[in-house]
């Protein structure tokens, strides 16, 4: 995993170790490397050049020059400042509402219905909370049936109305078969479009009005890299959700989009998706993902 960007590191910084002494110029020469590095991680090429500014600037501000160990020092420094860029402490979810409403936002098949069930499953084993998931993709009957096999899968109980089109009133009403039904948590799964288009941002936009939920994630699949800013960006301008949830980090993909994602709309990264199971999810620790990212 990882394995083009944490390569590069690894060569930039050997490099680095190499030398003897070090100098301003080679400090110069190895954030470079440190830039190219991301920018082949599909990191946004503002974000890299600003990210390897600031690891230029604390490594000769920490005389990294007069140190005896000036490459770990300097492995130190690009470690920190990617864990900072990344978010510094995880953040949870707001579980404070009664019941507790969770929007869910993104694109088609960045994995929503998926983690929805994961999220489901999380709060339930290990929060203790007693979830209803509800199916508000009116266009894909297929997307309900997902949502109802994930449900089963978990054991957590799936409202939908395949007699509704109208995605606001489904969201309502499940939030009060949540009340009825003593449900504390409500996760709501919406539908994605292939694009970013105006049809889809006016309903999520409509929903997320109507629900005011006590906490809007958006879903994006990591692999898709510069596009996944574009589209953090406009789900942001539309919903300014509190949370992003990087799905399909155990695929052939690097560390780019958490690093720009946060950078662009700094929203923290809560979830991260590992895999296509409901036990494939884990809780964002940017300093675990900056050691992954540098191997
Ligand atoms: P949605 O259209 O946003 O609801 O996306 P889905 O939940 O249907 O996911 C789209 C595809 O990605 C499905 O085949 C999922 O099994 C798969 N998927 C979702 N999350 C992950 C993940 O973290 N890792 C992997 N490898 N596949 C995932």
């Amino acid at each position: 995993m990882f394995d083009n960007l944490s390569d590069k590191l690894d060569k930039a910084l050997h490099v680095l170790k190499g030398h003897g002494q070090i100098t301003e110029i080679n400090v110069a020469e190895t954030t470079k490397e440190v830039r190219r590095a991301l920018l082949d991680a599909d990191v946004n090429f503002k974000i890299a050049k600003e990210f390897t500014n600031r690891v230029k600037e604390k490594a000769l501000g920490q005389n990294v020059l007069t140190t005896l160990q000036p490459g770990q020092l300097m492995v130190k420094i690009v470690k920190d400042e990617l864990t900072e860029l990344m978010g510094g402490e995880s953040e949870g979810i707001n579980l404070s509402g009664n019941p507790s409403v969770i929007l869910m936002s993104g694109l088609q098949g960045s994995g929503k219905t998926t983690f929805s069930g994961k999220l489901a499953n999380f709060l339930k084993t290990k929060k203790s909370k007693n979830p209803l998931l509800v199916a508000c993709d009116v266009y894909r009957p297929a997307a309900i049936d997902q949502l109802h096999v994930v449900g089963e899968q978990i054991n957590v109980p799936v409202y939908s109305d395949r007699e509704n089109n109208d995605p606001v009133a489904i969201a309502k009403a499940g939030i009060a078969k949540a009340k009825a039904d003593g449900n504390n948590v409500v996760i709501i799964d919406t539908a994605g479009r292939l694009a970013v288009d105006e049809k889809m941002m006016n309903e999520i936009s409509d929903i997320h009005k109507a629900i005011n939920p006590q906490e809007t994630l958006f879903v994006v699949d990591s692999m898709t890299g510069q596009d996944a800013v574009n589209t953090a960006k406009a789900f942001n301008d539309v919903l300014n959700f509190d949370g992003v949830i990087l799905t399909k980090l155990d695929g052939d993909t690097r560390g780019g989009a958490a690093i720009s994602i946060k950078s662009v709309v700094n929203k923290p990264i809560k979830f991260i998706g590992t895999g296509e199971k409901m036990e494939a999810i884990d809780i964002f620790y940017p300093s675990r993902m900056a050691d992954r990212i540098l191997g």
